[in-house]
């Protein structure tokens, strides 16, 4: 067995520490102490050590998207993102027709079984296509439809040995059965809806736990209808992703949600496949996008996926939100980890826990990335 060992200021149990000595075998930690000197051998740390961090919505970057349904594809976007501190995602989906759904499906499923050389793929999250046209965002309108049993079990069929997370509109024809059907096997998320606060609700009571996007593409926060932020806001258990970007949710909304709700809140990216790309034109499915000033949008100026990384989220929310970096590391760990159903193994620096770190500068830089004990090589 082969001991390495990792030295420097961590976060461990809920703590910025100094002089951390992690000690890792065989792709986990097998011991956190605190220790004087830095063992000769060790690396020392140029930056705060922190657990890697967990992206549940995630769609592509540095030119590829999972939609693309290759190895190549699938490879580029992990590849990119563990560049950024992201260990581990949910490879996410876009309405997209039976067909091509299935094809990416299957080769998210195919890369993961396969192993590589970035983010590890522990989940498969479908944004859609059960969801609301007049709350499509930048979905493919034409691939939207009615929640279908049969679909969603061929492709459950393609990767059983991934965790599942869908984004569905509980208000679309046929989502409530799917949801009680399916409930203990995926994490439904309610997203891209047009459902009000006692729709969501209901929905909440037929197994749903998650919020897509919180505020994007769906009914907002009002003190008369409270809508689909309210029912998240007020539930006790439902978890809620945040696009930390600055753009698609304000600062000062960024700190409200996360002092409210700071245990069931999610930094995602919403990646798309323009992430780590200069500004410019890319497609989104058949959709084009301009990038430009930190957003993708459609032509008429409608948000399309981000171009965040977690590295950047966790800078904003510190930054651009004020919030304590304390705070902000468990919402890019340890509550997407809880989320994707991994939290035994990902999302904290504790034995027994999968070799995940992140090294972050001062400026948030990431210098180093380990992928189960692995250093990921630039
Ligand atoms: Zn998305």
């Amino acid at each position: 067995m082969s001991h390495r060992s990792i030295f420097g200021r961590a976060f461990v149990a809920g703590e910025l520490r100094d002089g951390v000595l992690i000690t890792i075998a065989d792709q986990q930690i097998i011991d956190v102490r605190d220790a004087v000197h830095a063992p000769s051998g060790s690396h020392v740390a140029d930056g705060v050590i922190v657990p890697g961090f967990v992206d549940v919505h995630v769609h592509g970057g540095a030119g590829a998207d999972f939609m693309d349904a290759s190895a190549d594809a699938v490879a580029a976007v992990t590849r990119f993102h563990a560049g950024e501190g992201t260990t581990s995602l949910a490879a996410t989906t876009l309405s997209a027709s039976r067909e091509h759904l299935h094809q990416a499906v299957a080769a998210i499923a195919r890369a993961s079984r396969a192993g590589g050389t970035g983010a590890q793929i522990c989940g498969v999250h479908l944004e859609g296509p059960y969801i609301s046209v007049a709350r499509a965002g930048a979905q493919d309108v034409a691939s939207i439809r009615p929640a279908d049993i049969f679909e969603l079990s061929a492709l459950l069929a393609e990767a059983p040995h991934l965790r599942w997370m869908m984004t569905v509109a509980p208000e679309i024809d046929g989502v409530r059965a799917l949801i009680e059907h399916f409930r203990d096997r995926i994490l439904f998320s309610i997203g891209h809806t047009a459902a009000d606060y006692a729709g969501c609700v209901a929905a909440l009571e037929w197994g749903a736990s998650h919020f897509t996007h919180l505020f994007n593409a769906m009914t907002g926060l009002d003190h008369r209808r409270p809508g689909a932020v309210g029912a998240a806001l007020t539930s006790v258990e439902a978890t809620a992703e945040l696009i930390a970007d600055g753009v698609h949710v304000h600062p000062a909304v960024l700190r409200m949600v996360a002092l409210t709700m700071p245990h069931r809140v999610a930094l995602i990216t919403d990646a798309v496949r323009a992430c780590g790309m200069p500004d410019g034109k890319y497609k989104l499915y058949e959709h084009d996008i301009t990038v430009a000033d930190g957003a993708a949008r459609l032509d008429d100026g409608t948000l399309a996926g981000s171009v965040l990384t977690m590295r950047q989220a966790v800078q904003n929310m510190v930054e651009l939100a004020g919030l304590p970096l304390e705070l902000v590391i468990p919402l890019a760990a340890e509550v997407p980890a809880r989320i994707l159903g991994v939290a035994d193994r990902k999302g904290k620096i504790a034995p027994g826990y999968d070799a995940d770190l992140v090294v972050l500068t001062e400026r948030f830089e990431v210098s180093a990335t380990y992928l189960r004990g692995e250093m990921l090589s630039s």
